[in-house]
């Protein structure tokens, strides 16, 4: 893999941060459709870039970077094919005005 993928990813279903408290958009309180942006090289305890259905975007302290790079890094172990179909995954989220 030449460029580091990195893309928004649908969270699967409400989430619970590291802290234990569950990720709502702190705007709308949404707790569900979250997507949060995913870079598999980044391992930092940086707080993730999320986003909500309704658009709105926030850092996520509870969902540190490292986080988001297991759950890619386990979709991919999940499913190999995910490699091949990053670009298209990319446009899917990136036009959903995100
Ligand atoms: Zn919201």
């Amino acid at each position: 893999m030449s460029t580091p993928p990195a893309l928004r990813w649908p969270l699967p279903g409400p989430s619970l941060g590291v802290t234990g408290q569950p990720v709502t958009c702190p705007q709308c309180q949404a707790r569900e459709g979250l997507l949060i942006g995913l870079d598999l090289d980044d391992h930092s305890a940086e707080p993730s870039h999320m986003a909500c259905p309704d658009g709105h975007r926030w850092l996520e302290a509870g969902m540190p970077r490292h986080v988001g790079a297991q759950l890619l890094a386990d979709a991919f172990d999940l499913d190999p094919t995910l490699y091949g179909r990053l670009d298209e995954l990319r446009d899917i989220h990136e036009g959903d005005r995100l």
